[in-house]
């Protein structure tokens, strides 16, 4: 048996940045079902940073986030496009892009087209720029969770597949792929299966939804560089498109389709409604579809992060329900499960933008 000061379940953003801090306070095991660390939500995100998504708390936890982000990160603007129908939310996601300092300029929709040359002009009526957003490199995050992991001693075990979770009264127990840990701290990062991880243990489930989002990728118009374009996305329901190098787009309809935790696979109808969303409001042909993709993004009953001890279950720790920010705000979410793991106080910069422990326990679930 293979003991340590922390288990961490989940090779993801969510559990290597969270067992790269805790390193620092003792030896940790994350094990991880796949042949290598972020197989699934983690390898499969369009990596951007920006204001366009989530409650306010997720948004307070990407603006914490930014200054660590611009490490594996380049500028790259996002454009907030909104229809004559949707200009009420335009203006709510200006007040936002205000409160939280962002560089951005409201703009009219012929200076849109000016950014994204294929925009019709029925599809945008007013816009955002934010010239604050990132591009993030996501597979330098998590190498370098991974160096910091290994250089504090620390180990990543990939094909280590948890099947049994028991508490023998001072620690958790755990069978993984024929081999067994224990440690006093179990951190559960896993992701879309984060409530069969609690299962497992024997603690309340959080009711943790993972739904399916598709990407298509597909070349752009022949001779056109399309690197400088923004990463465009509408206010409301309808679409995403970003380049993917200098003659390849992906877009997304950002469908939110509930499934359970799997491998997930595009569907024939999802990748057809991304690519008629893209042709009703660009000028772009699409012709074939290069490839696609589709990852499963979490999220607790209220949308938010839970991070905290499981009630009646000591030394459980949930590290879940990121969504479709886990990236964003992970930096500031790593340093919120530190604190909570070790029951040190709570992070000064997140408490000061008033944020709180309670905000993100398991506890506001009833769990
Ligand atoms: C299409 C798409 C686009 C996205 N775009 C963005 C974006 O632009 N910006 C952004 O910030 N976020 C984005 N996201 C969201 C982001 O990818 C997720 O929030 C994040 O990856 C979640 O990380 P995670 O570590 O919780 O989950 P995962 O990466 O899924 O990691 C969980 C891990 O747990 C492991 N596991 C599960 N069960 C077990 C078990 N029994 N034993 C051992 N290991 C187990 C799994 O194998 C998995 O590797 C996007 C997501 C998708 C799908």
């Amino acid at each position: 048996m293979e003991r340590c000061d922390f288990l961490v379940i989940g090779g993801g953003i969510a559990g290597l940045s969270c067992a790269a801090r805790l390193a620092a306070h003792g030896r940790v095991v994350v094990l991880e079902a796949e042949s290598a660390p972020g197989y699934h939500a983690s390898g499969r995100s369009v990596a951007v940073a920006h204001f366009g998504l989530g409650e306010r708390l997720v948004r307070t936890l990407t603006a914490l986030s930014l200054p660590a982000l611009a490490e594996h990160g380049t500028r790259h603007p996002a454009l907030h496009i909104a229809s004559s129908a949707q200009l009420e939310a335009l203006d709510a996601l200006e007040d936002t892009h205000r409160q939280f300092g962002c560089d951005y300029a409201r703009i009219s929709g012929a200076e849109a087209r000016a950014l994204l040359p294929v925009l019709k002009s029925e599809a945008c009526a007013a816009a955002l720029v934010d010239h604050g957003a990132l591009k993030l490199d996501t597979h330098a995050m998590l190498q370098a969770h991974m160096a910091a992991l290994r250089a504090a001693g620390s180990t990543v075990v990939t094909g280590a597949r948890v099947s049994a979770i028991a508490h023998d009264g001072a620690s958790w127990r755990v069978e993984a792929s024929g081999e067994t840990y224990a440690a006093p701290l179990l951190i559960n990062a896993a992701g879309a299966w984060a409530d069969d991880i609690a299962r497992l243990a024997g603690v309340s489930l959080i009711g943790i939804e993972p739904r399916r989002r598709t990407v298509i990728s597909f070349a752009a118009l022949p001779d056109e560089d399309v690197r400088e374009w923004p990463f465009t996305k509408t206010v409301g329901e309808g679409f995403y498109l970003l380049p993917e190098g200098a003659g390849q787009l992906l877009a997304s309809s950002m469908d939110q389709t509930p499934s359970q935790p799997c491998d997930a696979a595009p569907e024939e109808l999802d990748i057809a409604i991304a690519a008629d969303r893209v042709e009703q409001a660009t000028t772009l042909p699409i012709r074939r579809i290069a490839h696609s993709w589709a990852g499963l993004r979490s999220f607790a009953p209220d949308e938010l992060p839970v991070i905290g001890h499981a009630a009646g279950a000591p030394g459980f720790v949930w590290v879940a329900g990121q969504g479709g920010a886990g990236f964003q705000t992970a930096p500031a979410l790593s340093r919120i499960a530190e604190s909570a793991v070790l029951g040190l106080p709570f992070p000064a910069d997140c408490a000061a933008a008033d944020l709180a422990p309670e905000q993100f326990a398991p506890a506001r679930l009833g769990a």
